[in-house]
């Protein structure tokens, strides 16, 4: 199994990546809201400006333990990261896409 490498956090931002969880006083934690967080600080935690489906290809590699075969391979079709998972849009690819985009979403109930 090839291994790609992926995000992995050095031990030097440690302290930066725990300054986004959040300790309640009951000793649970929990992911600070990114929407609220200073960038500066998403920034020393090592994260930075993606593009959408590179952001989902890597989540897919991690998914994965860093094996591309196994996100090629990958048999969870219900995932919402699935069509997406090799870094391409599907839905981009038909003539009109949007009106086709729009055309293939099923009805809200
Ligand atoms: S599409 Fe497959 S590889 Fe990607 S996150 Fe979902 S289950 Fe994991």
């Amino acid at each position: 199994m090839k291994k790609v490498p992926h995000a992995t956090i050095p031990p030097s931002r440690a302290p930066a990546i725990d300054a986004l969880i959040v300790r309640n006083p009951d000793q649970s934690t929990e992911g600070a809201d990114p929407r609220v967080v200073p960038i500066a600080d998403l920034n020393a935690a090592g994260h930075f400006p993606e593009p959408i489906l590179k952001v989902i290809r890597e989540k897919c590699l991690d998914c994965c333990a860093g094996a591309a075969s196994e996100v090629r391979k990958c048999t969870a079709v219900k995932c919402a990261l699935w069509p997406y998972r090799m870094r391409k849009n599907p839905f981009a690819r038909a003539p009109g896409r949007g009106a086709h985009f729009r055309r293939s979403r099923p009805e809200t109930p």
